[in-house]
């Protein structure tokens, strides 16, 4: 029997076993002609993947919070208004990081599982001038799915930078970024990219360029400076060797992997695909009498849930039954609320026999908790989204 249990986390996910060979290539020299073809080739595919033709790309060692800094230090000049749309745990993360490079930062806070209201972000710009707006597409510690394509718009009409955290949500969510007008659009390895952590992943318009292009002031973090990357980045799209830190050689050769694998599926098919397995799920969880931190389904998040503990049902005893039957799942995040709900990823590699893979521990897991309920009810919701998405 498998050992192995399946990884239904909001990142790190499941990834594809051509993405684990990747890792396991003897490690090429980062100058080496074979790896500078990867590289290039792999800074190229996130621009059709994000849908950006026209911007830079950057692939910089790290996780996801330093593309959040690489966008933040790079944009952002002591005295600067900053305006931070928050959803939960991670817009309040770049709040204090914006905070650190001498922003005045504004936060507009949504009530819990909810957006912040359209008009109310439209008043503010109205009032005050923003350098740049930032907004998590959707945030991992409520599941809240953000209108990305609204932001590009309210972006260009007040001619404010707007920079989407989609940590949890590209290659995932449908995100147009050229299409859309957004800035900058980053994420990480670990997440619906699909590769092992440990790569801080963004492409930036070339409005955004410019405004980088135009400090006065130099940029506040030495590893996070544009300065030193943009010849990095550009050189290996020229296919020439460059250097200013070395590349993680194994992480980029798998990205590679992912994003052709990505691109063969389609990014249409692929951002279809989630939202049939975020409705899916969603469903399943419904069906099943538990209630979710979203406050309706237009702003669900499709690679991830976040659904409730029935009453007197403890997280330690439903994660543990769930576990015992061969699938991980995560607590809560953000601290208000912590104990009182879970997270299911369902992004990237993720297909239906995980979906149901899931729905059926979690079941399992009710039942070990005496929780009532008719058995197979949420089985039963999620295969029939699956079999009929429409
Ligand atoms: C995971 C995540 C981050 C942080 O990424 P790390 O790789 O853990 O640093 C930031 N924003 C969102 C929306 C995330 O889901």
């Amino acid at each position: 029997m498998k050992a192995r249990k399946l990884l239904m986390i909001p990142g790190p996910i499941e990834f594809e076993p051509e993405v684990m060979q990747s890792m396991a290539t003897p490690t090429p020299g980062h100058v080496d002609p074979n790896f500078i073809e990867s590289f290039g080739k792999a800074l190229e595919l996130m621009k059709s993947v994000w849908l950006c033709p026209a911007g830079q790309a950057f692939i910089i060692a790290g996780t996801g919070t330093l593309a959040m800094d690489i966008a933040g230090s790079n944009l952002i000049e002591t005295g600067d208004n900053a305006l931070v749309i928050s959803t939960g745990y991670f817009g309040e993360r770049y709040a204090e990081l914006l905070k650190r490079y001498g922003a005045n930062v504004d936060i507009l806070r949504a009530p819990l599982g909810d957006v912040v209201p359209f008009d109310q972000i439209e008043a503010q710009l109205k009032k005050k001038n923003y350098k740049l707006m930032t907004f998590t597409h959707v945030d991992t510690s409520t599941a809240v799915l953000n209108d990305a394509k609204l932001f590009g718009k309210l972006g260009q009409k007040y001619e404010v930078l707007t920079i989407l955290d989609g940590v949890c949500s590209v290659a995932g969510e449908e995100i147009r970024q050229e299409e859309w007008g957004i800035d900058v659009v980053l994420t990480a390895s670990q997440k619906a990219i699909g590769v092992p952590p440990g790569l801080a992943l963004l492409v930036a318009s070339q409005k955004a360029i410019k405004a980088f292009e135009n400090r006065k002031t130099p940029v506040g973090n030495y590893y996070c400076d544009w300065t030193n990357w943009l010849p990095v980045m550009k050189a290996y799209e020229n296919r020439t060797p460059s250097y200013f830190g070395t590349p993680a050689v194994n992480l980029i050769l798998a990205l590679e992997t992912s994003l052709k694998l990505i691109l063969k599926e389609g990014m249409d098919k692929r951002f279809k695909r989630h939202l049939q397995a975020g409705k899916a799920f969603r469903s399943a969880i419904k069906a099943l009498g538990l209630n979710m931190i979203p406050v309706n389904e237009k702003v669900s998040a499709n690679t991830l849930s976040a659904p409730y503990y029935p009453e007197r049902v403890t997280g330690g005893e439903l994660l543990g039954g769930i576990s015992k039957e061969g699938i991980i799942i995560a607590g809560g995040l953000l601290s208000e609320i912590k104990a009182k709900y879970f997270r299911v990823g369902h992004m990237g590699s993720v297909n239906r026999s995980d979906l149901l893979a899931t729905v059926g521990a979690i079941e399992s897991g009710l039942r070990v908790c005496n929780y009532s309920f008719n058995s197979g009810v949420g089985l039963k919701a999620c295969q029939d989204i699956l079999n009929d998405p429409a």
